[in-house]
């Protein structure tokens, strides 16, 4: 069974296969100012914040553009031109954070921990100590590059001990991850349409500590990334500044409405989470290895290591699996030759069940047989 198209399954962290159903809602124009598109932003922004039981601490701003448009915006607008970040990196979204804020001339200093390993809420707060002038922790939910879990919570704790401002990319997290604004406490929280609430890609948000945005007047060094005045703008107007992305929204308030009928985060973590438990075990039964030990799993992406098998290769390996209605995802370590496999969209046991015959299938015909 393909996805009610003819379109490939994508097992990737975004953009995700979608359902029917979010698609078509796409199929109509929307005036940008007009009052039917602006309660429709109205609606996103009040779901989002309902989701992270922050309607009453923080507010949500969308900002036009992939994820990492949000992430550079969020960081321009809170991290002021002499702020300094103390940045945690375990992969490729911790070092683009460091990119990003080196683009923007912000001062900061990395914890790296190299391809996975999860920072250690001690590490932190003795960074914290000893220097004074971070001002703000950013920091990644859920690695996508490895798909490790980094321990949220504990680190939270820490940076709101020592009193610094907590910006998470929650970028592939949110939504299938549970976050309560009254327990986790960020003063920023990022994510993206296409990720776990499987909507098109197309913009990003962030919800945003109320009194921290009202403060962040004057920081952005980009009109166009400038969340404070973005948040302005639509509290007076209802509107986005500039054009905003009408279809894509149409598609993500939908989403968000088969989110919320699948039963919310626990729902979509149910199924991400059966998603992952049955595609890791059947690529094990074939002999496939994971880079992560089990506990530091996510229910997001799993990383496998590619097999050293001589008839191994993953460029035949990933065009076969695609001729078969299957795209998976290459790997993205500096490291060990891998590639990922991800959990989150429009996928189902049927979904599962049909990668798993086609990897089977494809290590056949490549004459690939791990047990040997
Ligand atoms: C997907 C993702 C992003 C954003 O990537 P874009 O390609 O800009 O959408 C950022 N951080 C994490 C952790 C992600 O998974």
């Amino acid at each position: 069974m393909r996805n009610e198209t003819v379109d490939p399954y994508l097992l990737t962290p975004g953009p995700i296969t979608t359902s029917l159903t979010t698609k078509q809602a796409m199929l109509h124009d929307w005036g940008s100012w007009d009052a039917d598109f602006n309660a429709m932003t109205g609606e996103l922004c009040r779901r989002l914040l309902a989701l992270a039981n922050a309607e009453d601490s923080h507010v949500c701003v969308p900002v036009q553009g992939s994820g990492s448009f949000a992430v550079e915006a969020t960081l321009g607008t809170l991290v002021p031109r002499d702020g300094k970040v103390l940045v945690l990196m375990n992969g490729a979204y911790g070092q683009r954070i460091g990119k990003s804020l080196s683009y923007m001339g912000r001062g900061y200093v990395a914890i790296d921990k190299g391809d996975y390993a999860p920072p250690s809420p001690e590490e932190v707060a003795e960074a914290l100590a000893a220097d004074s002038a971070i001002s703000h922790v950013a920091l990644v939910f859920c690695e996508t590059s490895s798909g490790i879990l980094n321990p949220v919570a504990e680190i939270a704790e820490v940076v709101k001990a020592a009193g610094r401002s907590l910006i998470i990319d929650a970028m592939s997290a949110f939504g299938a991850l549970p976050v309560d604004a009254g327990e986790l406490e960020f003063d920023a929280l990022i994510s993206a349409a296409n990720k776990c609430i499987e909507g098109v890609p197309g913009f990003g948000y962030a919800l945003i500590r109320r009194p921290i945005l009202e403060g962040a007047e004057g920081n952005a060094h980009s009109l166009c990334l400038d969340l404070y005045d973005q948040w302005r703008y639509m509290e007076r107007t209802g509107q986005w500044r500039f054009t905003p992305p009408t279809h894509v929204v149409a598609a993500f308030l939908q989403a968000l409405r088969e989110h919320e009928a699948e039963g919310g985060v626990a729902g979509r973590l149910a199924r991400y989470t059966r998603n992952r438990d049955r595609t890791v075990a059947g690529l094990r039964d074939l002999g496939f290895r994971t880079l992560l030990e089990d506990r530091w799993f996510s229910p997001v992406i799993t990383t496998f290591l590619s097999p050293t098998h001589a008839n191994f290769d993953f460029r035949s390996f990933y065009d076969r699996l695609k001729a078969k209605g299957y795209i998976i995802y290459p790997g993205k370590l500096t490291q060990a030759e891998s590639f990922r496999i991800g959990h989150i969209g429009q996928l189902h046991d049927v979904q599962i069940d049909g990668l798993l015959a086609a990897v089977t299938e494809t290590l056949d015909e490549l004459q690939v047989d791990l047990h040997l």
